[in-house]
């Protein structure tokens, strides 16, 4: 326990060091609307900063084989590898999970994220249903959130809306829509993004009822109820 006191909590006269950040998991068919509700979250954390006491929050940037599609940068959308490169990361353990997804590798890198939830971020991986099998796996406390489309049309025309792949690739990324579909039920929250702002409060909810949780107040707010139990004999005064 001294161990724990120590490294989460500190001095006892000089609370609060670290709550640990949440791992979240999205999963989704391509187009259902993950990195638009992510994108959407991240804003509106972003104007919640002043507050200092508010938690922070960053989606893991994944590497890849796949070629860049227009406006995505390195480093920031994606980590783009050749093969080589991805498979020597492979051998090496590098990656925390990886996956074959419409024939190209994705993979989480197991250092990046492991340093932001040490610094209290809450990270969000977006990755496809294998992924999320292997990290349920090495982190059973993992929160995982499945975001449905409200139907396969409505996917499709997203798709195309999208207007960032060829229709070869939309049709792949349909057939492919059935499998990710397959596995809603691995999930711990489904989401059915029709409704957008809907869809975002849905998202925004789960992410606060991580953060009340009592493992978690317990450590934020000790300073709070060391008073309540009066246990501080200084702070009484
Ligand atoms: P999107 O469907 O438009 O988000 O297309 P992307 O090219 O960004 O993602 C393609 C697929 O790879 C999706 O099923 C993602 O969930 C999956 N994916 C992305 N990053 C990762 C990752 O780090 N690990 C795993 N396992 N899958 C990932
Ligand atoms: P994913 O990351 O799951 O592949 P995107 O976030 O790129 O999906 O969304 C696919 C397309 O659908 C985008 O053009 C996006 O603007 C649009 N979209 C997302 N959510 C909705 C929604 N609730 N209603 C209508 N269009 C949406
Ligand atoms: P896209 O090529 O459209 O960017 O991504 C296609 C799919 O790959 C998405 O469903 C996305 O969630 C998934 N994906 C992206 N990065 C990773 C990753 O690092 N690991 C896994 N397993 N899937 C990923």
């Amino acid at each position: 326990f001294s161990f724990f006191y120590a490294y989460f909590l500190g001095n006892p006269k000089e609370p609060l060091v670290t709550v640990p950040g949440n791992l979240f998991i999205l999963s989704a068919p391509s187009g259902a609307g993950k990195s638009s509700l992510i994108t959407a979250l991240l804003k509106q954390e972003a104007k919640q900063e002043a507050d200092s006491s508010k938690r922070t929050l960053a989606v893991s940037v994944s590497h890849t084989t796949r070629a860049p599609r227009p406006g995505e940068n390195n480093g920031e959308h994606y980590h783009f590898v050749s093969v080589d490169e991805f498979e020597k990361q492979i051998k090496n353990n590098a990656f925390y999970e990886y996956a074959k997804v419409f024939g190209n590798y994705y993979g989480t890198s197991e250092a990046a994220i492991d340093k932001q939830l040490a610094q209290g971020i809450d990270v969000f991986l977006d990755i496809d249903w294998q992924g999320a099998q292997q990290v349920r796996m090495k982190r059973p406390t993992v929160t995982t959130i499945f975001i449905s489309p409200p139907s396969k049309e409505e996917l499709e025309k997203r798709l195309r809306g999208r207007g960032q792949d060829s229709e070869e690739v939309i049709a792949s990324r349909m057939e492919q829509a059935q499998a990710e579909c397959s596995h809603y039920n691995e999930f711990d929250y489904i989401i059915v993004n029709k409704d957008f702002d809907q869809a975002l409060l849905d998202l925004t909810i789960i992410v606060q009822n991580q953060r009340l949780k009592c493992r978690q107040q317990s450590i934020a707010q000790q300073a709070l109820f060391r008073k309540l139990l009066n246990n501080d004999a200084q702070e009484q005064n």
